[in-house]
């Protein structure tokens, strides 16, 4: 078998892998991601870029590429629950809306330019630790295997994967139940179109997020606990829409007939929960690190965030399996997103529970500053 060799070997050129492949190629280390799929390809996401994206793409400036690439700009916040209840906020942070299938090109674009040796498509299919090293061994899409060898190797693979089974992590056999689908919808399907604002609608065990991602299409993405529910996820989008009132005001009735047969981008059993960062001298970061509730609209930018916090770290590391890197990463990574991702967990089942989320959207109605508090505590607003 072919043998190459690398400083640092990230699995996975979604945002966490190219975010951390521009930060490390700064300090001048030899980097190669592997990527599994073709790009541009759609993934499943509400498509909402916090203010933790857009201070990356500044520090990394790489900001003005971006906006050219023509972002819907996103000013406020609306929740709507099945009795028509609304709760309207504005953000009161930047923040932008983008088909994944352009940002993740854009990003992993970035990196290339930046001397960062991109193999793709190409996946890892097992990674073996030696006292000095790392075996990754790779399959591209020819069939072709081969090795790389590296100092060092970041996953950056995204929420589940067939790794984490051969690296045996403890999350993967626990059941969520929770289910993620996401569908582009061209806004003339739509009766209301409203550009700069991200909408989330509440239903029976499920929550809809909706915002428009440039001057064509609407972003529509619902996560569900399907415990109960068997029927397809096409067929229940359908079946919401037809039933939920408030849905019925923004849907045109041709939408159901698009919706019948676009493509439709989903995950099954996400899992929430606590993961261990560091797996037998890997660093995971980006979701393979931890999922938080799409709620928050933060994965993306906590992908990037905990690149940065890496960059950080290896500034006065060293990369060879450092034990004291492992460490200050665990911390450091328990620092910055703990609260955040706990604070997220407890909304995101008040919302999933209907008769806990009528109290709680009463009362939100009642007291109008609880929301605007409610969105800072799920991100990093430090710097706003
Ligand atoms: C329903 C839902 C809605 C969401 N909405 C939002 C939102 O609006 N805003 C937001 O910020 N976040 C949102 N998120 C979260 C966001 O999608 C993720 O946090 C983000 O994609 C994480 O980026 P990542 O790079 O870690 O993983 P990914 O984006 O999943 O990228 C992982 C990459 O690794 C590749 N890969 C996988 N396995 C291998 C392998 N073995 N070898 C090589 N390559 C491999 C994959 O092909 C993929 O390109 C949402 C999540 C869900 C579930």
């Amino acid at each position: 078998m072919t043998e190459q060799t690398t400083d640092i070997l990230i699995i996975g050129g979604g945002p966490a892998g190219s975010t951390t492949a521009l930060y490390l190629s700064q300090l001048g280390f030899d980097i190669t991601i592997i990527e599994k799929k073709k790009f541009p390809r759609e993934t499943l996401c509400g498509e909402f870029l916090s203010k933790e994206v857009t201070d990356i793409l500044k520090e990394l400036n790489i900001f003005n590429e971006f906006l050219s690439l023509k972002p819907n700009k996103l000013n406020s916040f609306r929740a709507v629950d099945e009795t028509g209840i609304e709760l309207k906020s504005d953000l009161n942070f930047d923040a932008y809306a983008m088909k994944r299938s352009v940002f993740d090109l854009f990003l992993l674009d970035k990196a290339k330019e930046r001397k960062v040796r991109v193999i793709q498509p190409a996946e890892v299919i097992t990674i073996t630790r030696t006292n000095s090293e790392f075996i990754s061994e790779i399959i591209d899409d020819s069939s072709n295997k081969f090795n790389v060898i590296s100092k060092l190797v970041i996953a950056a693979y995204g929420k589940q994967n067939i790794l984490d089974k051969k690296l045996e992590r403890d999350f993967i056999n626990k059941k969520s139940y929770l289910n993620g689908v996401k569908i582009h919808l061209p806004i003339e399907f739509l009766k209301d179109s409203f550009n700069d604002e991200i909408r989330i609608y509440t239903d029976d065990e499920l929550y809809c997020g909706m915002n428009q991602v440039n001057d064509k299409e609407m972003t529509v993405c619902f996560l569900e606990n399907r415990k109960k529910s068997k029927i397809p996820s096409r067929e229940r989008l359908i079946d919401v829409i037809k039933s939920n009132k408030n849905f019925q005001k923004i849907f045109k009735t041709n939408a159901l007939d698009y919706i019948k047969s676009t493509n439709i981008y989903g995950t099954g059993n996400i899992f929430f929960g606590k993961r261990e960062v560091i797996e037998n001298g890997i660093i995971m970061i980006g979701d393979a690190a931890r999922v938080i509730s799409p709620l928050a609209g933060d994965g993306i930018g906590m992908a990037m965030e905990s690149a940065k916090l890496l960059y950080s770290l290896l500034i006065k590391h060293n990369i060879n399996q450092s034990e004291q890197l492992f460490s200050d990463y665990k911390k450091q990574y328990e620092k910055l997103f703990s609260k955040r991702l706990k604070t997220a967990k407890i909304i995101q089942s008040i919302i999933l529970n209907r008769s806990i989320r009528n109290i709680g959207i009463r009362f939100a109605n009642k007291y109008p500053a609880l929301l605007p508090y409610l969105i800072k505590l799920t991100r990093n607003l430090k710097t706003a």
